[in-house]
């Protein structure tokens, strides 16, 4: 039986069985926690239904403790492997039909988890049983699907997964991001700058709060700053801050609150954005008014000034593959004796932790601020020739003879990172729309088929 046929005669069951996992809601739940069920009730029992429909179809299952789940086919030591997840997000508002029922409406499949990634799991999982049944494994192989519980909030599935799995496969792709596939990933880094300076005593105006955006890893749409003026500079304070444009200025008891407004954007492509604590710090260091935290204002004007991408410190890196470094400062806090910054800074893949991480410390030191590092994640960079990338490409291009998308690379993290030589391949097709997290998330029926398809293809060839 070719993969065609195969399709059009399991078709209708794929998704009666997607229609089961998306009528659980499997959101993490600490609330109903307990043994076994690490992220609550929902997401343990998918995971449970998930495992009990692929022991059905005789292949092996392990349940991590409902961390993760395995599904393995064979038992030969080339391994490959597909990695999923069964957790999905808060359905949220704005659904036009139940979000915890598969819904089919002008062939498209409608539901929370039905594209992100329930619709890739099921889809993984009978790209397995056609290999099972046409009797195409080879003894020395076997195929392993990886199967995470949290990969929505903090990845300890996966972790836990890494930890206590016997092996991991010699080689993965993971349906949890964009066809064709993304083979270079930027690294991360997640770090505070804290600035401690002294306040000038023969100040004008004095900053008495100062806040600012919703996460380091979006650009701010708002920050603000209250001011106190004496009395004999308001009329020059108030004329210096009017003059500049995106400065919008209220009176409030006694005070003037000093307001910017920006456009949130996620940090991996801050030009698409507006950062609103770039607009106010420059804003106010433009105005020629002397500030009690004026310091501060230049300190941050030498280091960050309005660049998205390091400039000012020297570490406006880029290369080829994976264009140029962003760096986002997303939070502005006034602590006690401090103005805490949180930012994020995404590199690109030929470059080292180190080489970035010494960078931005020396830029940042020569202008006065200390540097707190939260969070790095390296790059990941499987070159365009690899046997893996190659293969997988092979499949995408001879299922939909689309050979005008090539592999890409993205700034942003996909689940791919998380084990070793993997590639985010699929589900979302050039041209379609991303409503992954959205309300109406759906799945059309004919990407379904079509990335079952390709998924039966990459196996294939990656077993050879
Ligand atoms: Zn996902």
């Amino acid at each position: 039986m070719n993969r065609r046929m195969f399709l059009a005669k399991n078709l209708d069951r794929m998704i009666e069985e997607l229609g089961r996992i998306v009528a659980i809601p499997s959101v993490l739940d600490q609330g109903s926690a307990g043994a076994g069920r690490p992220f609550g009730r929902d997401v343990g029992l998918a995971l449970e239904t998930f495992l009990t429909l692929a022991d059905q179809m005789g292949m092996d299952t392990v349940n991590y403790d409902g961390y993760a789940g395995e599904v393995t086919l064979g038992h030969g030591e080339h391994m490959v492997g597909i990695l999923c997840h069964i957790d999905v997000v808060a359905a949220g508002q704005g659904w036009n039909t139940p979000p915890f029922q598969l819904i089919r409406k002008d062939d498209a499949l409608y539901g929370r988890g039905s594209s992100d990634d329930k619709g890739p799991l099921i889809s993984s999982l009978y790209a397995m049983k056609y290999i099972q049944e046409q009797g195409l494994l080879p003894a020395d192989s076997s195929i392993r699907l990886i199967v995470g519980a949290d990969e929505e909030e903090e990845l300890r599935c996966i972790d836990y997964y890494v930890k206590h799995a016997s092996r991991l496969p010699d080689v993965s792709f993971v349906p949890d991001g964009y066809f064709p596939l993304v083979n270079c990933e930027k690294g991360l880094i997640d770090f505070d700058l804290i600035w401690k300076g002294q306040k000038r005593p023969d100040a004008q105006a004095c900053i008495v709060s100062l806040s600012g955006g919703a996460g380091r890893n979006l650009t701010a749409d708002s920050a603000q700053c209250r001011l106190s003026v004496f009395e004999k500079d308001e009329k020059f304070v108030l004329d210096r801050l009017k003059a500049v444009e995106e400065l919008s200025i209220s009176p409030d008891q006694g005070d003037f609150v000093v307001e910017t407004k920006g456009v949130a954007a996620h940090a991996m492509q801050p030009e698409k954005g507006k950062n609103a604590i770039n607009l106010l710090l420059h804003g106010l260091k433009r105005s020629g008014v002397l500030f009690d935290r004026q310091d501060f204002l230049n300190a941050y004007e030498q280091a960050i000034g309005i660049d998205l991408n390091g400039q000012r410190l020297g570490c406006d890196f880029q290369d080829e593959r994976s264009g140029i470094l962003t760096l986002n400062v997303g939070v502005i806090q006034l602590e006690e004796a401090q103005i805490r910054l949180k930012a994020n800074t995404r590199y690109p893949a030929s470059f080292s932790y180190e080489k970035i991480r010494s960078s931005l410390i020396a830029g940042l030191e020569k202008a006065g601020f200390e540097y707190q590092e939260c969070l790095s994640m390296p790059p990941l960079d499987i070159p365009r020739d690899s046997p893996l990338v190659r293969k997988l490409m092979e499949s995408y291009q001879e299922v939909t003879g689309d050979r005008e998308h090539d592999a890409f690379s993205i700034g942003g993290a996909t689940y791919a990172r998380s084990i070793p030589n993997a590639v985010s391949f699929g589900p979302l097709f050039p041209g379609e729309t991303e409503l992954a997290h959205e309300a109406n998330e759906c799945l059309s029926v004919q990407s379904l088929e079509r990335m079952t398809e390709i998924y039966i293809s990459a196996l294939e060839k990656l077993l050879e």
